[in-house]
């Protein structure tokens, strides 16, 4: 895949940006590792100041950041506007917090005394996805930024003016050559340097594909990874749950983003008793958008990501139907330039069918009725993926009841599953493994260093 800006607006090609050779790619591997070894000696006190002034950079350009995400991915520009400011939270949540979460853990042996030292491990390598383009980096170099490791970003070939723009957010902050450095090079290539040396971690968030790909390189390499792939999350409607409200969140899980969220809602599944009424009216509110250009405030829904977003969801909800599925709303390209895809529901779906297991990344919702609550249980549990689920109920102790029994990473009860740093984010099953955000995200790329006196 170029590395290269593609307005998904209208699918023209902005500006194009040279991959980097292994020559370089070396060199700043070599100086990624040098600055470790002056980086892992410095006081947190010195770690926070650079990544709280990274923050106040973002808050400061919040507008032209926004425009530059909304230009390469088509997100709706409030949407990228919030996206900016989630991302400077992040920056001043480890800033403010990493040395509490790191400080020496006392233990009580039976001989001797003891305690746990947190000490950086090295260069950590991230992979990251263009959904989310400055979240997504947040999150994996903050805290290891404070933990003392230095970072190596290989961001999605469809996002480079925002990687650009992350990388002088960190020099303009005061941070030394080599704390955060982008390397431009295709997914390949990323898995191939994994066996380098001098990384000592990776962590990725994407495809499962592309996450198989670098964990299996780890694996062989004996690295620690950490992955944030795909989900297929259930949205469970009880036959007690207040359905506007419901309603109005299963519009907002799914369609956020553009629909090209890892923890979209995707699968909505309503108990008999309540289903016709929820499916009509989360029908109409889907139906209703406002489609058009993502720069444009008063627009719903925004193009895909890219032209070949496009076709890919097309090509799912093609196979769908044609093994039995029914589009209840949707299911074409918006008529006009862009990636565009319509809000579409699919009904009829049962095992075998493409909609039931595949993940869809854009606009278009799953449906399902269900007997009752143990039937949504099942179903939710019926999947190959992992990350998160919601669950809408009147009744906290239910739904609480129910969350335990679901097979995710996050359940979030009457709300779409959603993030911000002091919440861990993370799957299980195909979703992936280990966990971003809050205390449980910075202790990842840690040696935890026991050191016994007699
Ligand atoms: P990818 O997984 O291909 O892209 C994510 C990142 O992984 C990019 O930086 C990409 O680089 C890199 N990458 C690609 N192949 C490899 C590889 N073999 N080894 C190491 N890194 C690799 O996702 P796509 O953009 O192709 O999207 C496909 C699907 O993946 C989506 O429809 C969605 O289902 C899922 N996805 C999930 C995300 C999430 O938030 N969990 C985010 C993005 C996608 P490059 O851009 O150069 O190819």
């Amino acid at each position: 895949m170029a590395v290269q800006t593609v307005n998904p607006f209208t699918n023209k090609v902005v500006r194009t940006f040279d991959e980097m050779t292994d020559e370089t790619v070396d060199m700043l591997i070599s100086q990624s590792a040098e600055t470790y070894s002056s980086w892992k000696n410095t006081s947190y006190t010195h770690r926070a100041k650079i990544l709280h002034k990274v923050a106040s950079l973002m808050r400061e350009r919040k507008d032209d950041l926004a425009k530059t995400i909304t230009l390469e991915m088509g997100k709706l520009i409030a949407q990228a506007e919030g996206e900016i400011m989630l991302s400077a939270s992040i920056f001043d949540y480890y800033a403010t917090n990493a040395e509490h979460f790191l400080a020496d853990k006392h233990l009580d042996p039976e001989y001797g005394s003891a305690y746990v030292q947190s000490s950086p491990i090295g260069v950590i390598f991230g992979v990251e996805p263009w959904n989310f383009p400055f979240y997504q980096v947040a999150r994996f170099s903050a805290p290891n930024v404070m933990v003392g490791n230095t970072v190596l970003v290989k961001h999605a070939s469809m996002v480079p003016q925002c990687a650009i723009a992350i990388e002088d957010l960190f020099n303009e902050a005061g941070a030394p050559k080599g704390l955060y450095t982008n390397l431009f090079l295709s997914g390949e290539r990323a898995s191939e340097l994994v066996s380098d040396k001098r990384i000592k971690g990776v962590a990725l968030t994407g495809s499962e594909a592309a996450g198989a790909s670098l964990a299996t390189e780890a694996g062989k390499n004996l690295k620690k990874s950490v992955l944030e792939l795909g989900g297929n999350d259930a949205f469970i409607i009880l036959e007690d749950a207040d359905i506007d409200k419901a309603v109005e969140w299963a519009v907002v899980g799914r369609i956020n983003n553009n629909g090209e969220c890892c923890v979209a809602s995707k699968r909505f599944i309503a108990v008999e008793a309540i289903a016709d009424e929820f499916l009509e009216k989360f029908k109409n509110q889907l139906a209703n958008l406002v489609v058009g250009d993502p720069m444009d405030p008063k627009t719903e829904l925004g193009p895909m990501s890219s032209e070949e977003a496009a076709v890919h969801i097309i090509d799912q909800i093609k196979r769908s139907t044609d093994a039995g599925a029914t589009i209840l709303i949707g299911g074409n390209r918006v008529d006009r330039a862009g990636a565009f895809v319509e809000p579409t529901i699919l009904t009829d779906l049962k095992p075998g069918i493409p909609a039931y297991h595949e993940e869809i990344f854009g606009p278009v919702a799953s449906f399902y009725r269900v007997k009752d609550e143990a039937a949504a249980i099942a179903l939710a549990n019926d999947s190959d993926y992992g990350l998160g689920c919601s669950i809408f109920t009147q009744d906290t102790k239910r739904g609480e009841n129910v969350a335990s029994q679901i097979d995710a990473g996050m359940v979030f009860i009457n709300h779409p599953t959603w993030t911000q740093a002091d919440l861990p984010f993370g799957g299980t099953k195909n979703s992936g493994y280990g966990r971003e955000l809050s205390e449980l995200g910075i202790q990842e790329f840690v040696n935890k260093k026991l050191i016994r006196i007699s």
